[in-house]
């Protein structure tokens, strides 16, 4: 089955789509004059060089070259097909699509319903859980758990805390009832097969707490064991619509705090951001199950930058810290770290000193990344004894020798105080190791940013750009937002353009508007078959061009772009000139052609 989707239903979903809105749910986005600017969602980067246009409705990245419109921008990221994209964007604005008109020019959404049978099954099973354990008496086992973990009503309303029965098929016959297939119901994660015939209830006598995806869709569930039994914590399996390393808990419930605040709280599992929250932080989210993935660091850095770790102070947990530190580094975050107190989780915390006391500490108890180290090597080592003692000022020296060289002093200072050992002895030892490990670091940070460089593009470049190459970029920016200039351009220009894609560009741009004059510049992006090109269109949008260019400017452009083959033409010759035998000869030809140089210049 696939389905058309005709040209006015596209313009409605397309003017019902704001960029703005759109990338926002992807990128932390800073308004920055007339353009919005943010970290680019398509490589790694740790200064934002990724800026999207409200007024053209056009996202440009100067580090690697993405661009385009609000379609290709989640066609590229999330690898969506058009038809899909088309899909999402509809369903984001409300806005209903055809059912099925037969053509081949789109392929929809088969594949899509049974994620969506997926996604409204995990609807319908949290709110079953959900009234169970808000109305029935059957459900009174999960209320007095709650009771006696001090859930507040708040908290349950938040986090829609539910009660899975502890019966065999309770979800099983509901889903069943709703005619959801349960053989999908099992690859959900839902339900699972009976060895004989049936299906039986994956979650049981279990607190149930919803998992949400990026976009606000439950996916899954987390359940602890309501009194005894095994295991204590129950999560989702891994299934198509939920994917543990690319889910943290609670995130799409706290990205807008977390993005005001810039801050994010992170934990290793669900109850303990329930803590949190309960506490008055809000902008907690957990991993679930998993281990701190690249996909889970970079959604946490698209949303803030700074992170503050808070594990288990105990030797499992700060192991854990040591694995995640680096993977955060990576992604350019700011990290932070709270342990907490030994044989204490947050929800032990505040039973047993109180909300505030739990806030506070999470608030104040912060050690950086280097203070961390510096304690967690004393864990493990027993500085009483001289070897010992050695080896881990060694480690520290190493350690202190990366970092930025203001917090060096501050290290070495303390270093040189707590074993009372010259700080100049102790500095010229870290400066050895760090011209050691110097090289290493370099080339590791080549390593992290050497797709980046080859992703650069010929039409983006830090060197100053030739004066041609400039005019051209001035004059297609003018011409895309305005149509009258394409007529004064083509008006004047001889030989069109001397960059291909640049040529390209023009020539499909006045055929556009020679066939749609009813249409407006998105429609012409979108008509852009080659990506090159549809990206080359959304920088050139991007360029600040005034709003109107007098004849004077576009003369000026004019004369730049004509002027420069017959340059490359003079250049040419003087090198053929070089090749002339007769010395007298050769200085006349070099004369000539300075001179004809100096005329086309104007000098
Ligand atoms: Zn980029």
């Amino acid at each position: 089955m696939s389905v058309k989707i005709p040209e006015e239903k596209l313009a409605e979903i397309r003017n019902a789509s704001d960029i703005v809105d759109v990338i926002g749910d992807y990128v932390q986005l800073k308004k920055n004059g007339r353009q919005y600017g943010g970290l680019c969602p398509f490589h790694d980067e740790k200064t934002p060089s990724f800026s999207v246009s409200e007024e053209k409705q056009v996202y440009h990245c100067f580090g690697c070259g993405a661009g385009g419109n609000v379609f290709t921008f989640l066609q590229d990221l999330e690898g969506w097909s058009f038809a899909k994209t088309v899909a999402h964007l509809a369903g984001k604005a409300k806005i209903s699509l055809p059912q099925v008109v037969e053509s081949n020019e789109y392929q929809v959404y088969e594949d899509t319903s049974k994620v969506d049978a997926m996604k409204k099954a995990h609807q319908l099973a949290a709110s079953t859980y959900h009234s169970i354990f808000m109305f029935t008496e059957e459900g009174s086992p999960g209320r007095v758990y709650a009771q006696e973990r001090y859930f507040t009503e708040a908290q349950i309303d938040h986090f829609k805390i539910g009660y899975a029965l502890d019966e065999w098929e309770t979800l099983a016959k509901v889903l069943e009832q709703n005619e959801f297939d349960l053989t999908i119901m099992e690859e959900a994660g839902l339900v699972a097969k009976r060895k004989s015939s049936g299906y039986y209830d994956l979650f049981r006598n279990r607190l149930i707490f919803p998992i949400s995806d990026n976009n606000g869709d439950i996916v899954g569930f987390g359940g602890r064991i309501v009194g005894e039994g095994q295991p204590k914590y129950l999560n989702s399996p891994e299934t198509p619509i939920y994917q543990k390393a690319k889910t943290l808990f609670h995130m799409f419930e706290a990205r807008p705090i977390i993005r005001k605040k810039n801050k994010a709280y992170l934990f290793e599992g669900a109850l303990d951001v329930m803590a949190a929250w309960k506490s008055g932080i809000e902008n907690a989210v957990a991993t679930l199950g998993t281990a701190l993935s690249q996909d889970h660091a970079k959604l946490l850095r698209r949303n803030a930058e700074e992170i503050i770790l808070c594990y288990d102070g105990d030797r499992a947990g700060r192991e854990a810290i040591r694995k995640t530190i680096p993977v955060l580094e990576n992604v350019g975050c700011q990290i932070q770290v709270c342990l907490l107190p030994d044989g204490y989780d947050p929800d032990d915390y505040v039973k047993e000193f109180g909300e505030e006391a739990l806030k506070a500490y999470l608030e104040k108890e912060l050690l950086s990344v280097m203070a961390f180290k510096m304690y967690d090597a004393k864990q493990t080592k027993n500085l009483q004894n001289e070897g010992e003692r050695l080896k881990y000022i060694e480690d520290m020296l190493e350690a202190i020798a990366q970092l930025e060289s203001i917090e060096q002093e501050h290290y070495l200072k303390q270093l040189s105080k707590e074993f009372n050992l010259s700080f100049q002895v102790l500095h010229q030892e870290m400066m050895r190791k760090e011209r050691k490990t110097a090289p290493v670091r370099q080339q590791q940070q080549a390593e992290r940013y050497g797709d980046t460089v080859k992703a650069h593009h010929t039409f983006q470049t830090a060197r100053p750009i030739a004066a041609h190459i400039k005019a051209e970029r001035m004059l297609l920016g003018y011409m895309l937002q305005d149509e009258e200039m394409i007529w004064r351009v083509t008006e004047r220009l001889q030989d069109g353009f001397n960059i291909d894609e640049h040529q390209a560009l023009y020539a499909y741009l006045i055929s556009f508007v020679s066939q749609h004059p009813e249409k407006g510049i998105k429609e012409f992006i979108e008509s852009l078959e080659d990506q090159k090109l549809a990206k080359l269109a959304a920088y050139l949008l991007m360029q600040d061009v005034k709003v109107e260019c007098t004849d004077a400017e576009l003369d000026d452009y004019i004369k730049k772009i004509e002027q420069y083959p017959k340059l490359l033409q003079i250049k040419e010759q003087q090198q053929a000139a070089r090749l002339e035998q007769d010395p007298v000869l050769a200085a006349q030809k070099q004369m000539e052609l300075i001179r004809k140089k100096r005329e086309l210049l104007g000098k």
